[in-house]
C-alpha cells in the first residue's frame, strides 16, 4: 500500500512539474507553419546602442525586415534607439520589462511587466498588436496564464542561435546555419539583459553572413505580422 501512495503521489508530482513548465494552453508559436522557404530572423534585449543601430544597418543593407522584442527598461534608456528600429520597417515586441526569470513569478508580477513596457512601447510609436516574448523563453504557468487571459500568442523559436554564450560569428553563423528549415524563427540578440554594454559585433557580422547564405539558398525573410499563427 506504501509503495502504491509512493508511486501516486510520484506521479502526482511529476504531472504538476509538467503543467508547470509545459502549461498545455494558450499558443507557444515555435515556428511557422509553412513549408516555404521563409524565415524569421528575431532579436532580443535591445535597444542597445551602438550594437542595435549597427545591426539596422546590416538589415537595410540587404533589405531585410525582422522582429525586436525589447526590454522595458532599456527602452527608457534609449527611446530614440527603439523609435528607429520602428522607423525602419522592423517589427517591435515586448519582451518584460526588467527581464526577470518571468515564469517563476507570481501572475501579478507577469502582468505588471508586460504592461509597463506596453505602455513603453505606445510612447515610441508601436501600433496594433504586440506580440510577446519571455525572458530566457519562460513560458511557464504564471506567464501562460497571464498571456491566455489576453489571448496573447508567445512568440518562442526552433533556432537558438546560441549567441548569449559566444560572440564568435563563425560559431554564431554555423549554429544557425545548421538548423535552420522553412518557416525557422531565430532568436538572435542585439543587446544582453544582464549587461548593457556587453559587445554585440560577433552577432552583427554573424547576422549579416546568415542573411547572404540564406538569400543564396532562396530563403526570404518575414516580421512576425507578416505570417498567420
Ligand atoms: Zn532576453
Amino acid at each position: 500500500m506504501k509503495s502504491i501512495i509512493t508511486a501516486v503521489s510520484g506521479l502526482a508530482a511529476a504531472a504538476l512539474l509538467w503543467v508547470f513548465f509545459k502549461p498545455p494552453f494558450g499558443k507557444n508559436i515555435v515556428r511557422i507553419n509553412t513549408d516555404q522557404r521563409i524565415v524569421a530572423l528575431t532579436f532580443d534585449d535591445g535597444p542597445s546602442p551602438p550594437y542595435t543601430e549597427r545591426l539596422l544597418d546590416v538589415l537595410a543593407k540587404h533589405d531585410v525586415k525582422a522582429t525586436f522584442f525589447l526590454i522595458g527598461n532599456r527602452i527608457e534608456k534609449h527611446p530614440e534607439t527603439a523609435r528607429r528600429v520602428i522607423a525602419e520597417g522592423h517589427q517591435v515586441g515586448n519582451h518584460s520589462y526588467s527581464h526577470p526569470l518571468l515564469g517563476f513569478l507570481p501572475p501579478t508580477s507577469v502582468k505588471r511587466e508586460i504592461k509597463r513596457t506596453d505602455e513603453l512601447l505606445r510612447q515610441v510609436g508601436v501600433k496594433g498588436a504586440i506580440v510577446f516574448r519571455a525572458p530566457v523563453l519562460t513560458r511557464f504557468l504564471p506567464v501562460a496564464w497571464v498571456l491566455a487571459k489576453g489571448d496573447r500568442a508567445h512568440i518562442s523559436c526552433d533556432v537558438w542561435s546560441w549567441d548569449w554564450t559566444t560572440q564568435n560569428p563563425d560559431r554564431i553563423t554555423k549554429t544557425v546555419l545548421r538548423k535552420v528549415k522553412p518557416g525557422s524563427i531565430v532568436v538572435l540578440h542585439d543587446g544582453k539583459a544582464e549587461n548593457a554594454h556587453a559587445d554585440r559585433s560577433g552577432t552583427i557580422e554573424a547576422t549579416d553572413r546568415i542573411i547572404t547564405a540564406l538569400k543564396r539558398d532562396g530563403y526570404q525573410f518575414v516580421r512576425m505580422s507578416d505570417v498567420s499563427y
